[in-house]
């Protein structure tokens, strides 16, 4: 109950009003008693004066019986128990008792006072008349001697005038206690009734939602707590909004950053983690966050380096290669103070194309110079077998200079087309795009390199679909492709061999798909995914001949008019090349 508001408040004013209320009925009680009591006292001291003037008259008749008659008319009259006692004590006359049975009275109290001061006042408990009684002494002279009158009433009639004061001052302080009750109740409940709503609110917004207000005029305590609480809460809301907003704006940063960011707790736990990071650890999001860091890189040089890094006061970073998904990556570990709270902040740096491209790079650097390096050896050679004598035999010189003369040609060849090709890869040769039918792209080359083909006993097959659209191209730049392909194609194929050239249009897109499939030494399975790259040649193509730039700039060529390249290949059963080109549909060359 006292947890209740309302009786807390209640209460306290029930105890005041009652503590006061039985102050008040105890002072009034006394201070009523004590004036009544004093009332009666001087009446009573007035009748005993009247009753020792009486005795005092009786005394001269000497009549023995005279003051009991005396004394029982007095009773009769004032309604009062009326004695009159002897000097000696003895009790003379009575009106209320038998006299004879009386003992001395010379040591009451009030005798004893009206004999010393000339008036005595007492109040003892009567046993016969089982009440309180109040008892006034007069003196008055019996000759040369001092009698007593003495009056007395029963206090009952006091006591009972007293207790209906109590009675009535208790009922009033019941009425008011309960009334004080009633209104502090009233009071209360309405004051609590707006705490209680207030802790509802307080609670809906613990719970999320933000909105809760309550609405009370602004004027008493209660309202104005009322509006700071709303105040408080539409603060609340714009922070929570900002921290939503930093939050979101964070995640977005996170959620696309090309980086993985990784951070770990006090206890090496992740406590986030970035969708790149979860890729470049192979791991899913929601299963890495909660686990140790241990067990979602599972890498002993990953997890040695965030040990060791997050042990120092300055960031660590190292590069690890994890050969388990072919990823080169860099991590970079530094101490992490989060609110109060030691972690970690590991940041993931995927180098795997930058690697690759370093690999191409140094790649390209060694083949050109190997490429290089053949022809002028030879051309070396050459020279200075001239300049040894073969100068002076001139058979032999002009063999020489024709050799020197092809290699010059190579050499050239390869400058062109790494030229061409460094042109074509940074888009610096502009297609002049038209309609274009098919026969005028396959045809010319096809024809070109026909008188090729023949001295090698191969069969050169153009098997062209009826009705093809016209595709969008650079006739020129495309004629290159197919005359790329074709002469790949001479190249590889043994003599007897069988070239086919088809283009059919393609099922699924507006385009047109071009072949050239040979039956040569073909390119094994583990080669076919690189001979698109520059200077790529497979090992048994070696003796073939050429830069090993035709099919990089084909490919550009083709990706350049939106097309694909891509072959098909068995070893030693043979390879087919396909290359798609858009339709021109509705492309109005002009
Ligand atoms: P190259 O000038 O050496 O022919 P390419 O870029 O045209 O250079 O070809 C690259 C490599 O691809 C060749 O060295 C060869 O190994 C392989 N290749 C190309 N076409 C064929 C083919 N039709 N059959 C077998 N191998 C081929």
């Amino acid at each position: 109950m006292l947890r209740d508001f309302r009786w807390r408040i209640a209460i306290p004013y029930i105890i005041l009003i009652l503590v006061v209320m039985a102050a008040l009925t105890i002072y009034i009680s006394r201070t009523t008693w004590a004036a009544q009591q004093g009332a009666l006292e001087a009446s009573l001291k007035g009748e005993a004066r009247i009753l020792a003037e009486g005795a005092q008259s009786v005394v001269i008749e000497q009549d023995d019986s005279a003051f009991d008659d005396l004394a029982q008319q007095f009773a009769e009259l004032l309604n009062v128990r009326a004695t009159i006692i002897g000097p000696d004590g003895t009790v003379l006359g009575e009106s209320d008792e038998d006299r004879s049975q009386m003992d001395n009275h010379l040591n009451r109290p009030e005798v004893q006072q009206a004999l010393q001061s000339g008036e005595g006042s007492s109040i003892r408990y009567s046993q016969t008349l089982d009440t309180d009684m109040l008892y006034v002494a007069t003196p008055f002279d019996i000759g040369e001697e001092v009698a007593v009158a003495r009056v007395a009433l029963p206090l009952s009639q006091v006591e009972s005038n007293i207790n209906q004061l109590q009675n009535a001052l208790v009922t009033a302080a019941i009425v008011t206690a309960a009334a004080a009750i009633g209104v502090a109740i009233l009071i209360a409940g309405r004051t609590s009734r707006t705490i209680h709503r207030l802790t509802e609110v307080a609670r809906r917004m613990a719970a999320g939602d933000l909105d809760a207000r309550l609405h009370l005029p602004a004027g008493d305590d209660l309202g104005d707590l009322t509006q700071a609480f709303n105040h408080m809460a539409d603060e609340l809301r714009e922070r929570v909004n900002d921290l939503d907003d930093e939050r979101g704006r964070l995640t977005a940063i996170l959620d696309n950053m090309a980086d993985g960011v990784l951070i770990t707790d006090a206890t090496g736990r992740v406590s986030l983690i970035n969708p790149a990071a979860a890729h470049l650890l192979d791991v899913e999001e929601d299963e890495a966050v909660g686990r140790f860091f241990a067990e979602v890189a599972r890498h002993h040089e990953l997890i040695e380096l965030w040990n060791y890094g997050c042990e120092q006061s300055e960031g660590q970073a190292a590069a690890v290669e994890i050969s388990r998904q072919d990823v080169f990556i860099q991590m970079i570990v530094s101490p992490l103070e989060t609110a109060g709270q030691e972690g970690c902040l590991v940041i993931l740096q995927d180098l795997t194309r930058l690697r690759r491209l370093e690999t191409v790079r140094h790649d390209f650097i060694s083949n050109i110079s190997h490429e290089l390096r053949t022809p002028l050896a030879s051309l070396k050679a050459l020279i200075e077998t001239l300049r040894d004598g073969a100068i002076d035999d001139p058979p032999a010189a002009q063999r020489f200079l024709e050799r020197a003369d092809f290699e010059v040609d190579a050499l050239t060849q390869m400058v062109v087309e790494l030229l061409e090709l460094s042109r074509i890869e940074s888009g610096t040769v502009p297609l002049l795009l038209q309609a274009t039918a098919v026969e005028d792209v396959v045809v010319p080359p096809v024809e070109r390199l026909r008188p090729q083909a023949e001295r090698d006993d191969i069969d050169l097959t153009l098997d062209l679909a009826a009705n093809l659209p016209p595709v969008l191209s650079d006739s020129d730049r495309v004629q290159q492709v197919v005359s790329n392909l074709v002469h790949n194609a001479i190249k590889f194929t043994p003599s007897g061999g069988k070239i086919t050239v088809s283009a059919v249009q393609d099922l699924n897109d507006p385009a047109v798909i071009f072949s050239v499939k040979d039956a040569g030494v073909g390119i094994p399975a583990n080669e076919l995914p690189r001979i698109f790259e520059r200077f790529y040649k497979a090992d048994q193509a070696r003796s073939g001949g050429g830069t090993g730039l035709g099919l990089a700039i084909s490919r550009h060529l083709v990706q350049a008019h939106g097309g694909q390249i891509w072959a098909k290949s068995k070893e030693s059963k043979g390879s087919t090349f396909y290359f798609s080109l858009p339709l021109a549909g509705d492309y109005d060359s002009d």
